[in-house]
């Protein structure tokens, strides 16, 4: 149940218009993928740094790759970190191109 920001009419389901006073009341999908995209662009782009911190035993050097290490994960930074921002800057561009105006 949302409420129409103009009159106030809570409108029942999917409606794109206020049935009471005709404002647009549609939920902007672009705005809330944007949102979804730039927040999950910023954990794709760090997921490796959390993946190298688990995979480390206590006591073991993160950046080695010699095994004792997590350090293979930090090398999926190289693909990880550009292609997450670029989906992130997409996602945040759609989000603020696409929030609600007031
Ligand atoms: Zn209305």
């Amino acid at each position: 149940m949302k409420k129409c920001s103009k009159c106030g009419a809570e409108s029942v389901g999917e409606e794109r218009f206020c049935a009471n006073c005709g404002a647009d009341v549609s939920v902007n999908r672009f705005g809330v993928v944007g949102k979804w995209l730039s927040g999950g662009g910023c954990l794709l782009a760090l997921s490796p740094i959390a993946i190298a911190l688990l995979a480390t035993p206590i006591g073991g050097n993160m950046f080695s790759t010699a095994g004792d290490g997590g350090g293979a994960a930090l090398f999926l930074l190289l693909f990880s970190l550009p292609v997450g921002l670029v989906v992130s800057v997409v996602g945040l561009v759609l989000w603020l191109s696409n929030r609600s105006k007031k």
